[in-house]
């Protein structure tokens, strides 16, 4: 079978059965674990693919078809938005880290993945494991308090020499961004 053939083969079963581990396929293919991720590669980085705790899934097909954000409907910035990928394979879209965050406090127990994008880079990171800058002195024009991510920390920390903010990881980005909203009176 070519890579393409077997990359196709792959997106059936994952249509069918949703989540397949790698040790599974690779037994269906008969081909090497080695093999199985280098044909999972190419349709990760398209979006078609992503990984999970559990092996591999496919992201809905719905991933780009609303421009709203789920949180506050305001439109979807694709640089800063954020995508929640939910156990039942739907992809809920936020406009920026803010209302990703706060839409994971809301819905946490439904979401498998939460996707954002490097600020600098703009390559596509989970959140989770992201660094997250509050209240730079650069204004996006989204949400306040405003939040960006960035995948490294030393790359948040050169971005914050030069335009400010506080840094944060995930769980405390989402109880900054809780508190500073309960603080103030003001909202959009
Ligand atoms: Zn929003
Ligand atoms: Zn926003």
């Amino acid at each position: 079978m070519l890579p393409i053939e077997r990359q196709q083969q792959i997106l059936t079963w994952l249509e069918q059965e949703e989540t397949l581990r790698v040790s599974d396929i690779s037994k269906r293919l008969q081909v090497s674990e080695m093999t199985v991720y280098r044909d999972l590669k190419p349709l990760i980085d398209q979006q078609k693919v992503l990984k999970t705790s559990n092996g591999f899934t496919l992201i809905a097909q719905s991933y780009n078809s609303s421009n709203h954000c789920t949180y506050c409907y305001k439109n979807v910035n694709p640089r800063l938005s954020v995508q929640l990928i939910k156990k039942n394979q739907h992809v809920e879209q936020a406009c920026c880290p803010h209302c990703g965050l706060l839409r994971f406090q809301d819905i946490e127990n439904e979401v498998s993945q939460i996707i954002c994008h490097d600020f600098l880079k703009d390559t596509t990171i989970s959140a989770k494991i992201a660094t997250f800058i509050l209240n730079a002195d650069l204004d996006l024009n989204c949400c306040q308090p405003q939040v960006i991510a960035f995948e490294s920390m030393k790359h948040a920390k050169k971005f914050q020499l030069g335009f400010g903010g506080e840094i944060y990881g995930f769980k405390e980005a989402i109880q900054a961004i809780t508190l500073e909203m309960h603080s103030k009176n003001c909202c959009d």
